[in-house]
């Protein structure tokens, strides 16, 4: 569709998830005009596209909400210690009412490009209906899990039965009763929905190139009284989740090496911390993310559940992750997802050492020439992961220079806020900041609240351009890759430095330096008149 209209604001948003919709309502009461511009038809993001059955948040809901509004926190009622994907949605679309956010958003609409003039210090912004908006403020807010992945095996077009990926799931939903099913992957998508597909469908196979850790959820119904103090506290809440690591409060840290106690003692606690679940026992030592041996303690004790878990030795071993350390990839919270191994409809195929060769019409067919039939086929092969949504669009900055060829060898930001090169751009949760490693809510409204203090400075003092300083880039990117090579996650091939898509720079992508050290470093960024940036005044006045 093609509307060519001309449309001019104070800022663009792209995109109209979590972070989208903060930061319009954000600006919105600054008193800048603003856009957002969103591919799906409704709000969501991530909550819109991955419909997966079993979909859930891992950070516990009372956590994974927004914080920047008691009577909103009042309002809402989560009703599962993790709730599930309709749930979060139910709560993105009251969020949306609640502050009459759509009548500022173009849904259905892609951007396709988005150019800077260096002249007027303004950006164009260009969807995929024609239309061609202006502004001076480019907000993305595209998301760091928006661009799912499917795998590079040739046939996929050619297979006759259903195919699905989890990050696409069609909104209708979808019954496997009676059907021959595979998933595809063994990532967190997969350990939610494969014990529920299993359920439904008639006989399930689970393809596993890798294994994953999973731990256990405990799932539960939250009472009132557990709601409601949280919500007559959630500012004072979020203020103390923004000095923590990873956003995430109530996980008690014991400041006590794995090595220094005895191996009795080493379970005792490991053991406890299973028993609460999802990722208390990322607690449990002080080095478990720094040093092999301890580390290596912790991968034992979860193989050890899994062996008393499946039942069947081979199965169990092949569930058992062994070549990358604990915790260096995304740890998994599952319900009941090594127990479904136990099922007789379920049957799981490793592919490490004879991979998937092709999909074929009627299943697909590995490399030593076996071959499967299927029904449906599940692709829970996870996402072009941080800077996918973003190199997508054509997006080029001062000079024309293209962010395709400024992140050609991995991606390079001041603060995960900026590029340099690339002015009045910011990207919020962008590779740089510590993002995906933690309680996103605490990133996105710490990013979102900066990025608003920012822009209201900048109007105070008629300024109109900011940019981060190639120097200053230079050292945070310097940083943040000595504080990730301090830590075994380097060591891991995860989405997390590139390694799911094939020819991606192999970079660690996210700031693992803590949530809390971070958002101190922005805060005295913005105290000292916004160090590490270039700002300027409307180019025509500065003539
Ligand atoms: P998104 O929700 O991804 O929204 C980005 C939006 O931008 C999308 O709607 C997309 O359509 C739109 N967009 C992208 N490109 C364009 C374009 N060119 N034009 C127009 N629109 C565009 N994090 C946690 O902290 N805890 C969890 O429990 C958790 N669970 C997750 C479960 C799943 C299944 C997945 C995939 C991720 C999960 N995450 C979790 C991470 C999750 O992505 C974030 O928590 C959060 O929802 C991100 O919000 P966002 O607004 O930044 O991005
Ligand atoms: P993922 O973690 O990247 O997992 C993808 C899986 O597909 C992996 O097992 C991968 O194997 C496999 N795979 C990819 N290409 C393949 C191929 N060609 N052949 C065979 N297997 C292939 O993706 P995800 O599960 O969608 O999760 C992505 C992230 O989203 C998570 O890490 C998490 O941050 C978030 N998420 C959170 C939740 C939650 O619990 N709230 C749920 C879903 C997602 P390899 O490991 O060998 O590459």
């Amino acid at each position: 569709m093609t509307s060519n209209q001309s449309l001019e604001f104070d800022s663009i948003i792209v995109g109209a998830g979590f972070a989208g919709l903060y930061q319009l309502l954000r600006l919105r009461r600054a008193g800048f005009s603003a856009r957002v511009i969103e591919a799906g038809d409704n709000v969501g993001g991530t909550w819109y596209w991955n419909r997966y059955p079993g979909a859930r948040c891992d950070i516990e809901s009372l956590q994974y909400q927004y914080g920047f509004d008691p009577d909103l926190a009042r309002e809402w009622r989560w009703t599962e210690r993790y709730a599930t994907q309709p749930e979060i949605l139910r709560y993105i679309e009251f969020v949306a009412d609640r502050y009459d956010l759509r009548r500022d958003i173009q849904f259905s609409t892609r951007v396709t490009a988005a150019h800077y003039d260096d002249a007027s210090a303004r950006w164009t912004v260009h969807t995929d209906r024609g239309d061609a908006y202006t502004c001076r403020w480019l907000i993305m807010a595209t998301g760091c899990l928006s661009v799912p992945k499917t795998p590079e095996v040739p046939g996929i077009d050619a297979f006759e039965g259903e195919s699905y990926h989890t990050g696409a799931w069609p909104h209708e939903g979808v019954d496997f009763t009676g059907k021959r099913v595979a998933v595809i992957g063994t990532g967190s998508s997969a350990i939610q929905s494969i014990p529920i597909i299993a359920r439904q469908a008639e006989h399930l196979t689970v393809f596993q190139r890798t294994p994953n850790f999973s731990v256990p959820a405990h799932n539960y119904l939250l009472d009132e009284s557990q709601w409601q103090e949280v919500a007559a506290r959630i500012a004072e809440l979020r203020a103390e989740a923004r000095t923590t690591s990873a956003g995430i409060l109530g996980i008690e840290l014991n400041d006590v090496s794995a090595l220094a106690v005895s191996e009795e003692e080493r379970r005792r606690e490991f053991e406890r911390r299973w028993a609460i679940g999802g990722f208390a026992i990322g607690g449990a030592f002080n080095d478990v993310a720094i040093n092999l041996d301890a580390n290596e303690t912790a991968a034992e004790f979860v193989r050890s559940k899994i062996r008393e878990i499946v039942q069947d030795p081979e199965t169990a071993e092949a569930l058992c992750p062994r070549d990358y350390p604990f915790g260096t990839k995304r740890l998994c919270v599952d319900i009941a997802y090594y127990e479904t191994f136990n099922r007789p409809n379920v049957k799981l195929v490793s592919i490490r050492d004879n991979p998937i060769a092709e999909i074929t019409p009627k299943g697909l067919r590995l490399q030593d020439g076996t071959e499967f039939e299927f029904d449906a086929i599940v692709y829970a092969t996870g996402f072009d992961a941080m800077t996918g949504a973003l190199l997508r669009i054509d997006i080029r900055g001062r000079n024309g220079l293209a962010l395709r060829d400024k992140w050609e060898h991995g991606p390079r930001t001041y603060l995960g806020l900026q590029v340099a090169g690339f002015p009045n751009m910011f990207t919020i949760t962008g590779p740089g900041s510590p993002s995906v490693l933690s309680n996103m809510l605490v990133s996105i409204e710490q990013h979102v609240d900066w990025v608003t203090d920012c822009l209201e400075y900048l109007r105070e003092r008629d300024l109109a351009v900011i940019e981060a300083a190639p120097a200053a880039e230079d050292a945070w990117v310097d940083h943040v890759n000595q504080v990730a090579d301090l830590t075994l996650y380097p060591r891991a091939n995860s989405w997390y430095i590139g390694a799911n898509v094939p020819g991606k720079p192999r970079v660690f992508m996210p700031y693992i330096g803590g949530v809390g050290l971070y958002a101190q470093k922005c805060a005295e960024v913005a105290a000292n008149g916004y160090e590490g940036f270039l700002l300027s005044p409307e180019p025509a006045l500065s003539r």
